[in-house]
Formats: C-alpha cells, structure tokens, sequence
C-alpha cells in the first residue's frame, strides 16, 4: 500500500487561503474547532481576492438610503432569472456585518464626510460599493484577514499544499490528500468535515485577468468527492479588459474602478457610442451589465466596427487631467509609465474571462450533497445566477466563507481515517513523482494552452451547437489518451511537473462540465450567449446540476431555481 510521509489530522480542513477561506477559517475557530487552513500558493496571497481592486457591493446605506432587500432585487434581476434566491438574500442581508468587522478590524473602506464612501457600478439601482483607495480593495481586504487569522487561536497555517483529491468513507468527507510542493511529497489529512474554497476556473480561457490558481479545482475535487454543481455554463466575460496599448505590471481589468469613479465613453472603431443599440443606456455613466457590454462589443467588432486590436475603445479624454489626478493620483504616474495618457487619447478594451456564477450546489449552510463537505466564496453556485453584478463577489466570499467556517465547526464529527481510503489518491502522487528516462509524450505547456484557446474560441462569448460538440469531443480524448501519457519532466522539491498534471486533470473536468452544461442549455440567457439560438427561451429558467456517475460519466438534469420570499415592506422602508 502507498503510504503518505506525513499525516495531518484536523477539525475543519479549509481547502484555500483566499478571502472565503480565510473568513471561514476565522469562523470555524471562533466556533471552538482546530482549524487547518492550507492553500497551493501562499496563505492570504494566491487567488483572486488580492487581485480585487475596487467594488464591495454592500447595502450599507451610509450616503444614501438603502436596504438589502434592494440589493437583492438587483442581483435577481442581473442574474436573468436563474439566481438561488435563498444563497442571494443571505449574501445580501449578512454583507453589511461582514463590512462592518472588516471596519474593525482596520480594512480601511474609504470614507467620506465620516461615512462609509459608496459608488454607483453598473446593474446596482443606486451607489452601493464600498472600496478601499486607491485601487486596493483586495490587497486591504487579504492583508486585514491575514492579520486576523493569524490573531485568531486555533488556526494552523500551511502555504505551497495543494489538494488533489478529497477522500470519503461510508459517503461521508473524512479528508484529502495533498500533494507538498515545497518536498514533492503526498500528506494526507483527516478531517471532521471540510470547507472548499478553492476559487474559480477563469485561467481555462486564453484571454482571463486569473492568476495560476484560478484552475478550476473546486469544482472537479467536488465532482469528484460525489457532490453536484449547477450552472456550470455561467462564466462571467469581462467587457472592458485592456487591450492596447501594452501596459506592463497593472491588472488587465483596472477600467472598472476608473469607469465607476469617472464613468469614461465606450465608443467602438467609428468613434461612436454603441451601447444603446443593444438594450442598455450607459452614456457619461458605467450602467450597462456586464453581459450585454461584453455582447455588444463582440458584435460590433464582428459587424467591422471594433477599435484596430478587434475591441472597443475607452475614452477618458473628456474628463480632464486634474479630475483624472484627484480620482487615481498614483496610478496615473503608473499609467505614464506605460506611456498612457487618458487626458489625451482613448485605450482599447475588449471582453476578458473573469469570474464564475456556476459552482458547487449548496444550501444555505454552505453544505454541498456530501456530508462534511461545505463550500464557500467562487466555490459556490447559484447566488448570481446568469451574470453577477459588479461588486457581489468579495461580499460573496466574506458572507459564504463565514457561514461555511461556522457550520463546518458545528457539524464536524470526530476524525477518522484508514489510509486504504486514500490509497489511489496517494499512489497517483507517488506515480507521478519518479522520474523517466525520456522527455517524449505531451507536454503540460502544449496541452494546457490548446485547452485554453478551445475554450476562448468554442465555449466562449459566442457559442453553437457544433463548435460545443467540437470542443467536448477534444476534451474528452484529452482527458482519455493525452492526460494518461503526460508524464512531469521533473521531480522534488518544487518540481512543478506534477503540480502540472493534477492542474490539467482538473482543468478537463471542469472544461467537460462547462462543455456539457452550455451545449445542454439551447437558448441564450445572461453570459450563455447561442449564436444558434439567440432568444431566451421562459422555458429553461430553471438550473442545470450536474454530477459524476460511476467513476467517470457526467450526468446532467434540470432543477427547479431556489426562490424566496422577502418581506416588502422593510424594502419599502428604504426609499
Ligand atoms: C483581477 C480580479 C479583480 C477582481 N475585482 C473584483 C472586485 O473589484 N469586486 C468583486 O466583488 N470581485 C472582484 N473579483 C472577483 C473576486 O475577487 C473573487 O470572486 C473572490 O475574491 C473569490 O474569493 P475566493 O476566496 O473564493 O477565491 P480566491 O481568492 O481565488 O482564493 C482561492 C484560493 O484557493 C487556492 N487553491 C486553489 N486550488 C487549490 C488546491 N487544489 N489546494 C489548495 N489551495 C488551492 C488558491 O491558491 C487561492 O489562494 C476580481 C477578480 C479578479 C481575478
């Protein structure tokens, strides 16, 4: 039997160190659980939440009235109809406290006339996000949740461990083994029940503003583990990422927060305002959902109308360069350096993969079908249906990992472990790690940037029948016969050659789902967009879940959307 060098026995086993789980970290403590909390990258430094630059959506109410029943309103409303309304309102009505502790324990939200400053973002019915300047909302918010977690008693902290399968007994979450890139050897680790918040999947497209560890391997340890997900077709496009001219070491999606604080003009190739011949407004203000720009601007650039790199153009020249200075003074420095100057002459966008609305399918305890195992933050599904709104996924992670910690601390059940559990998880480390004479077969490098561009070009912003069947027959020979015959060139401490594998294993599981779930959904709707069938058909409002059958097969069916009843009356105390 393959036997792990090390063993690791814990409480709560939190899978992902960025702010979901983190917050569920500190709640599971705070629950009176032993905490492990371990993440491939760096503990507080490897995902998305420290990417984040500017919008918390948050109905704090501090500038201008407001409730969170209207912020719910507006997510159901962005989320086209498909939004699990229990998982929305909860996000909604416990973001304000979660803002709050983060205020206390010293995020620092920009202020204003001693409130808490708030900007309007598009598809929000009034100025709702709260922000940190300048553009450092998510350095703030992983900086502050480090601090905390490491304060907090009873969390023990591991950087460069990545999970590679989670291990069940009797039905049941009793662990994972991971794979420690700092020796290259398999740990394995029994644990009372399990948080997964291990992020979203959008490096699987060529054009993403993801770091290496948006790979998509919450959902395929999920599949995995037994547990559903639904929505999987939902990736999020990005309208306005930059593309030209080149900007060196500033994040590719850095627009929005100019846009909410400036508004700008998206004008296509002709100089011209184009978002209103698409069903939106957005002259002078970010208004238009994130959906309809990103669609608006494929179709002009496909109608010859794009900007000269195939986007749209983003003009700031009107603003002037002193109003430009007060809003971003260090960043315009920044900019000159990259040879920008918004006060004289536009920059080209176009839409970019950004972030995930499918997940793992949860209730409203986070807790996914498989006893033990919770989900929290872009883990999860559901909350914002077809598209999200800008600003739901920070408050996202911090409600849903805090709800996830405190859960997985009340219901975790003392560990147990046999090591014939975790047999073929850590012989498959083993396998992997010896080294081979020859360097012929597929290589990660080949095989992964083949996967992202078949996504990009046929599972992407524009979709039909026959690029879908196209694309999901190729990820499944390269799940049959290239994974198999992939073997790492290296081995040892921080070989990344197995590291590799795991990622492009989990990466054409989750390609598959997303694959299966788009060509099983026949019309457009949100950020699912069929050129073949462009309507919204009332008839497919319901959710897609999607599981694992057998060892390998995925089964799809249809559920029934979450709904809820909200009191009125309180969002008519808003007004
Ligand atoms: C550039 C950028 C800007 C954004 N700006 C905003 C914004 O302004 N407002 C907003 O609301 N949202 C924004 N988002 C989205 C938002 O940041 C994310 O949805 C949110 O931070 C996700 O938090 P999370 O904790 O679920 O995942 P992450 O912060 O991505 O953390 C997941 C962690 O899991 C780790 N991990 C992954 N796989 C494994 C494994 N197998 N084993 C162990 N660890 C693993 C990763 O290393 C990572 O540290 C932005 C996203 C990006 C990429």
């Amino acid at each position: 039997m393959a036997d792990a060098d090390t063993h690791l026995e814990t409480d709560v086993l939190v899978v992902g160190a960025g702010g979901a789980g983190m917050y569920a970290a500190i709640a599971a403590a705070r629950g009176g659980a032993r905490v492990l909390l371990l993440d491939k990258s760096l503990v507080g430094r490897g995902g998305a939440t420290i990417m984040a630059q500017m919008t918390v959506a948050v109905a704090m109410g501090e500038q201008a009235p407001d409730h969170w029943t209207r912020h719910h309103a507006d997510t159901l409303t962005a989320g086209r109809g498909l939004c699990d309304e229990v998982l929305a309102a909860l996000l909604c009505r416990e973001g304000p406290d979660r803002i709050r502790e983060m205020d206390e324990w010293g995020v620092g939200w920009t202020r204003e006339d001693g409130h808490l400053k708030q900007v309007m973002a598009p598809g929000h019915d009034r100025p709702r996000c709260v922000f940190v300047d300048f553009l450092n909302t998510g350095p703030a918010v992983a900086k502050t949740l480090r601090g905390k977690v490491a304060k907090t008693d009873g969390i023990t902290r591991v950087s460069n461990l990545s999970v590679t399968s989670l291990v069940t007994h009797d039905g049941r979450v009793a662990g994972a083994v991971a794979l420690d890139l700092a020796k290259g050897n398999p740990v394995t680790i029994a644990a009372g029940a399990v948080v997964l918040a291990a992020g979203g999947l959008t490096r699987l497209y060529r054009r993403n503003s993801a770091s290496v560890n948006m790979g998509g391997e919450s959902y395929a340890l999920a599949l995995d583990a037994g547990a559903s997900l639904i929505d999987m077709e939902f990736v999020q496009f990005f309208p306005i990422g930059h593309l030209a001219p080149r900007l060196v070491g500033m994040d590719p999606i850095m627009w929005d927060p100019f846009r909410y604080k400036l508004g700008g003009r998206l004008l296509n190739g002709n100089m011209e305002e184009f978002i209103h011949h698409y069903g939106a407004t957005d002259s002078g203000a970010y208004t238009a959902p994130r959906d309809v720009t990103s669609y608006a601007i494929v179709r002009e650039v496909a109608a010859g109308r794009g900007s000269p790199h195939g986007g749209a153009y983003l003009s700031f020249e009107h603003i002037g360069e002193a109003a430009l200075r007060d809003a971003f003074g260090p960043v315009i420095d920044r900019l000159a350096r990259n040879g920008i100057d918004l006060a004289q002459g536009p920059v080209e966008v176009a839409p970019i993969a950004h972030y995930h609305m499918g997940g793992i399918r949860v209730d409203e305890r986070m807790a996914s079908d498989v006893p033990g195992l919770y989900a929290a933050g872009e883990a999860v599904g559901g909350a914002n249906g077809a598209n999200r709104l800008s600003g739901n996924a920070i408050t996202e992670a911090l409600v849903f990992g805090e709800v996830a910690g405190r859960n997985a601390a009340r219901d975790r059940i003392a560990p147990v472990w046999d090591a014939a559990w975790a047999e073929k998880a850590v012989s498959d480390i083993t396998r992997l790690s010896m080294p081979i004479d020859t360097a012929s077969g597929p290589a990660f490098g080949i095989l992964f940037s083949e996967l992202q561009n078949l996504l990009w070009d046929k599972v992407g912003l524009s979709r039909d029948e026959q690029r879908l069947t196209a694309a999901l027959s190729r990820i499944r020979n390269m799940r049959s016969v290239d994974l198999p015959a992939l073997h790492p060139r290296d081995s040892g401490p921080f070989a990344m050659g197995v590291q590799e594998w795991f990622d492009l294993r989990a990466a054409l599981a989750t390609a598959e789902a997303i694959t299966v779930s788009a060509l099983n959904r026949t019309e457009s709707r949100g950020a699912h967009q069929r050129e073949d069938m462009p309507a919204t058909d009332p008839a497919q409002a319901h959710n897609q879940r999607i599981r694992r059958a057998g060892d390998d097969e995925l089964v799809l069916d249809t559920i029934p959307v979450r709904r809820a009843t909200i009191d009125t009356v309180s969002r008519g105390a808003a007004e």
